[in-house]
């Protein structure tokens, strides 16, 4: 006989409208069920997982209160107990007040895909995979015509005789290699069970040592040790100074505490070598989570960060800001000026910086930020004026200097008729390569959010006359097109030449990427070339892959987007060169001449790595722009400063805030009235918090994926709050079709 009195009474928060209700069931059947506990329930009919957000025993009127005069209906099963703790759950609704969007929301944005929702959770348990092993007794066989196979007996070696053949395929080894391998008797695969998908590092694992510590790299470290719990701490380390390595041994200095570690990184193709470095310090001790992992196995990561009783290092990318990791002692947020922390969409439009930075204040622990090109935000928190403490790291442990720029002035190239993307000078660097056994990197700046109007004879570009930001081109047909100014809505026509010099080579600038590399591999038809962007790096190891192929030397140019600039280690690369610096440099973004700057030297970075000195060549219509000015000199820090007065004396950000409002929808005329409806609604409360509302105005770019997207920018004064009202208020009357996100101290127009 159930006995009443030991049965709790559950609140649970369910997915239901826009920002989850919590419904009441019982704890029938005896689970256990507590406070933070994940559980799943039938609502209507449809099984639904949820959080209970409070719990307490069962009495007289618990009968009274289930639906409509009917008894509770019970919990039907703890999917994770303790899967949510107040601490974090209080950082987290301090975070969702932050980004204007409700605690739910975040909080499914935080958990596990699938975890919270209809979704039912997948069973991480009893999965069959394949365990690749070196034989005891094998044959010698000589592998050096084979340097792929050789590296995999290495790695198996390194990881005690075995791996998991999913995690060596992870590493961008080829399945071809394994089968070659097993069919020289040198390797055998059997099928293991992998109940809770851990890393493949099989005791006995030999640690790789740490090393030993440069002057600079032992005072970083020296410093950040002594910082007081909740600390903050800029790592300023220019490229190659052996920032990791200073990661590698707090991670160490902490794991040994007893606390965890975990490891930002922005992209996903940096994942990889962060994971393979880690690994071979800490073995099994290293877990990854990004959006490369399958939902089943982001689950498994999370529960095993609340259960593990040995501290864990987790490398991760901005989602992994969330995990439960308790106590965690280390935070590293390495690249941290780089804009993928920021989610843009879909809400909430987080930036893992401001949530690490909170996370370690409320909770403990330290946080270091890690860069060669910080961003001007945590420069401008460095102290004594703001929390943040700083050491820094000036050589390069190579001892290579930084390659030197050469920039190239496109605008000569035009006067002496050259026409085509390519100057003569990176054309002849580029013919040479493959003689002397190097390679390039050539970026293309991906297809600007927008199109500027530039003067290809004398370099003028039409800024808006208000703000320090190039007007943009709007309108599709070249007829009916415009200028306008995304800050303050400034508009003028388009003139027919430059005002400058009267040239009629006086056009919008940013070709698609896709022409431009077709008109590049048309031009360089003696080179073997590789593209590297989105639509080639597909997949979870894409990048892995493609870069392995280029380090084999299966190509002479590796051909990419923004991507290529960040952290990849090519020995043979001795050029990085830059197609249009333009499409970069004139972006209608008040960061777009802090952004440039530090793509710029990142992929400056990538040249001249191991023996051979390096060669940086970037064309340009602007050569004398400011960027492009501190990319030749290599003086960050003097541009920070110098944009820093500029942004002040104009009050952009960070001196104001902003806000964007981002619509979208099917019909361009629906959204458009949502806009304006929007506008009319905001008008009031902006003007009297002091406020400037813009808009609404299309999206720079106006059409994506078949949507349509226009947006209203609101401004207001540093530190103040953005006038919005509060919870769901603002998505009351928006059309069905009309979707709405609200990002707080937008990165990106
Ligand atoms: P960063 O992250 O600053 O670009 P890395 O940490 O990748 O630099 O270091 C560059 C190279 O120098 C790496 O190959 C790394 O293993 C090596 N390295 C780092 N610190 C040391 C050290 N103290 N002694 C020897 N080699 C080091
Ligand atoms: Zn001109
Ligand atoms: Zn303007």
């Amino acid at each position: 006989m159930l006995s009443e009195q030991s049965v709790s009474v559950v609140d649970v928060w369910l997915e239901a409208g826009r920002d989850g209700r919590t419904f009441r069931y019982c704890d029938s059947l005896r689970l256990g069920v507590g406070l933070g506990d994940l559980v799943s329930v039938r609502l209507r009919g449809r099984r639904l997982q949820g959080l209970v957000t409070s719990c307490r025993g069962f009495d007289e009127d618990s009968h009274a209160e289930g639906f409509s005069g009917h008894p509770l209906l019970p919990v039907d099963a703890l999917v994770q107990s303790a899967a949510v703790d107040a601490g974090w759950r209080e950082w987290l609704d301090a975070m969702a007040d932050r980004c204007h969007t409700s605690s739910f929301r975040m909080l499914k944005a935080a958990l596990p895909p699938g975890w919270l929702g209809q979704r039912p959770t997948p069973s991480a348990a009893g999965r069959r995979m394949w365990w690749v092993a070196l034989r005891d007794v094998a044959p010698s066989v000589d592998l050096s015509n084979a340097s792929r196979q050789q590296a995999l007996m290495d790695v198996l070696a390194q990881r005690g005789g075995g791996a998991w053949q999913r995690d060596l395929l992870a590493e961008g080894f080829q399945s071809g290699s394994v089968q070659a391998l097993e069919s020289k008797g040198l390797i055998q695969r059997e099928q293991r069970c992998c109940n809770d998908l851990e890393s493949s590092v099989s005791p006995p694992f030999h640690a790789e040592p740490p090393r030993a510590l440069t002057e600079e790299q032992q005072a970083a470290i020296t410093r950040f040790q002594r910082l007081p719990d909740s600390s903050e701490m800029l790592l300023w380390g220019i490229t190659g100074s052996g920032k990791t390595e200073v990661y590698l041994q707090l991670a160490a200095a902490e794991l040994g505490a007893g606390r965890h570690v975990l490891m930002l990184t922005p992209e996903i193709g940096l994942i990889p070598q962060l994971v393979d470095r880690c690994r071979k310090r800490f073995g099994a001790q290293v877990v990854e989570y990004h959006s490369g992992c399958t939902d089943r196995e982001r689950v498994a990561t999370w529960r095993r960060c609340l259960a593990s009783d040995q501290p864990l290092v987790v490398v991760g990318t901005r989602s992994a800001v969330f995990l439960p990791l308790r106590p965690l002692g280390l935070l590293v947020l390495d690249e941290e000026h780089d804009n993928s922390y920021k989610q843009e969409s879909p809400m909430p439009c987080y930036h893992a910086r401001d949530l690490a930075s909170e996370r370690v204040r409320l909770q403990g622990g330290r946080l270091l930020l890690g860069s060669a090109t910080p961003s001007l935000e945590t420069w401008s928190r460095l102290q004594p004026e703001g929390p943040v403490m700083l050491s820094k790291l000036r050589s390069r442990i190579s001892r290579q200097p930084l390659p030197p720029v050469r920039i190239i002035d496109m605008r000569h190239e035009l006067a002496e008729g050259n026409k085509r993307l390519i100057s003569r000078a990176l054309m002849d660097r580029l013919a040479g390569l493959r003689d002397k056994g190097e390679q390039a990197v050539v970026l293309v700046p991906r297809r600007g959010y927008s199109t500027f109007l530039s003067c290809r004879s004398c370099g003028e570009v039409v800024m808006c006359p208000h703000c320090d930001v190039p007007l943009t081109v709007h309108g599709s047909r070249s007829h009916q097109q415009w200028l306008r100014c995304h800050w303050c809505d400034h508009r003028e026509p388009i003139a027919a030449s430059c005002s400058a010099c009267g040239s009629l080579a006086f056009k919008p600038f940013g070709a698609g990427t896709q022409r431009v590399m077709e008109r590049l591999a048309a031009e360089l038809s003696d080179l073997r070339l590789l593209r590297f962007d989105r639509d080639t790096t597909g997949g979870r190891d894409g990048h892995r892959r493609l870069l392995d192929r280029f380090a084999d030397g299966e190509a002479d140019v590796l051909v990419g987007t923004q991507m290529l600039a960040k952290g990849m280690d090519l020995p043979h690369v001795t050029l990085a060169a830059v197609l249009a610096a333009d499409g970069l440099l004139h972006r209608p973004d008040l960061r777009a001449g802090e952004q440039c700057l530090q793509l710029l030297l990142q992929l400056a970075g990538r040249a001249g790595r191991a023996e051979k000195p390096g060669e940086v060549l970037v064309q340009t219509y602007s050569p004398d722009h400011p960027v492009i000015r501190h990319l030749v000199d290599g003086r960050y820090e003097r541009f920070l400063e110098e944009e820093t007065t500029l942004r002040r004396e104009a009050g952009l950000v960070p001196f104001a805030r902003a806000c964007l409002l981002r619509l979208a929808g099917r019909s361009a005329n629906d959204t458009a009235t949502a806009g304006t409806l929007l506008a009319e609604r905001l008008r009031e409360p902006c003007a009297a918090a002091g406020w400037q509302l813009l808009g609404p105005a299309p999206a720079p770019v106006a059409r994506v994926a078949g949507r349509s997207r226009w947006q209203l920018l609101l401004h207001g004064p540093k530190n103040s709050p953005i006038p919005l009202p509060p919870g769901a208020s603002l998505w009351d009357g928006l059309p069905r079709d009309v979707s709405l996100a609200v990002d707080p101290d937008p990165l990106q127009l």
